[in-house]
């Protein structure tokens, strides 16, 4: 089938905006009006899902696990402010329907790719007996030396964080939208020193950028912005809405630290999507709560399904 698929994706793909080569040859090239290398930094990213880990194709299908496996590549670009350039899709498809699979997925990816206007610029496809695998790699840019990273927060900024949290196993996982829109506006203002997009919840990921930035975080339980599915799924869970809004996974939304000197500045929304600040970067390493009783050491709850090579080891489930 790959003949036939390649050259249909070409065509599915030829009204995304281009690079320099796109689909068809052994390897794509991207042009300088793709990307000026002396004043921007080429952001790269790569991530992969799984049937039955990341997603269940009998239930949600393989065009929502398409635009899933977008979404997730798209909100890392927009945890760096990086603007999209282009993806490479590649896939190991189920023998059974492999070209119908194919073709959905595809069309998943191109629901994104044709808001965000990338390019589908190349990728590969492999039939075997296994389940559906999906992989993505995404290229962005950022004005140079201009990308958030984790490392940046120092003691004092502020965590503002972007949306609702918890509960996206109730069907956020599958449909939420990348902060790429959130991220531009910021990067703009210049009012972020450093980012991460919330995969394996809250707790871990916060703690994961007070790590990398040498200092600790303190959260305000109460000022997360729990989300309606948090609050539901609380009710047969045994846990609390926060413990789902600081625990539960794959909310993609962002954390930013934002130094105090810019916190004035920073708008309470941006295209419907809500800003709060929940707390504050601390000299005290480590990750802490503050209530009216006082600061507590919080455990870094979450869900962890696999990892980059550049965060920690792979550990399996975890708290779900
Ligand atoms: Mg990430």
């Amino acid at each position: 089938m790959e003949h036939s698929f390649i050259a249909w994706a070409k065509q599915r793909a030829a009204r995304l905006p281009k690079v320099k080569l796109g689909i068809g040859d052994d390897c794509a090239l991207i042009g300088s009006e793709s990307l000026d290398s002396n004043r921007q930094d080429l952001v790269v990213t790569t991530d992969s899902l799984c049937d039955g880990t990341h997603f269940i194709l009998s239930e949600c299908g393989a065009r929502a696990a398409g635009r899933k496996l977008m979404a997730v590549n798209l909100s890392d670009l927009a945890s760096m402010a990086a603007t999209p350039i282009a993806v490479f899709l590649s896939l190991c498809l189920p023998r059974k329907e492999a070209g119908d699979i194919a073709a959905q997925v595809f069309e998943g990816v191109h629901d994104l790719a044709s808001k965000y206007q990338v390019s589908i610029a190349g990728g590969d496809t492999n039939v075997w007996e296994g389940p559906l695998c999906l992989n993505l790699t995404a290229l962005g840019k950022v004005p140079l030396d201009g990308g958030w990273l984790r490392s940046g927060a120092s003691a004092g900024d502020a965590i503002v964080v972007t949306g609702h949290l918890g509960g996206s196993i109730l069907g956020k996982h599958l449909s939420f939208e990348p902060r790429l829109s959130v991220a531009m506006r910021l990067r703009e203002l210049g009012l972020v020193s450093a980012s991460t997009d919330i995969s394996d919840g809250l707790g871990v990921d916060l703690l994961s950028m007070a790590v990398a930035s040498k200092c600790g975080a303190e959260v305000s339980l109460e000022k997360i912005p729990v989300s309606e599915a948090a609050v539901q799924s609380a009710k047969s869970s045994g846990k609390t809405a926060i413990d789902h809004a600081l625990g539960d996974g794959e909310d993609f939304e962002l954390i930013l630290a934002v130094p105090a000197s810019g916190l004035k500045q920073l708008p309470a929304e941006i295209d419907g999507v809500t800003l709060t600040q929940v707390g504050n970067f601390v000299s005290r390493t480590g990750l802490w709560s503050r209530d009216k009783g006082g600061v507590k050491q919080l455990p870094p709850k979450g869900y962890v399904h696999g990892s980059k090579f550049s965060e920690h080891e792979p550990q399996g489930y975890e708290d779900r």
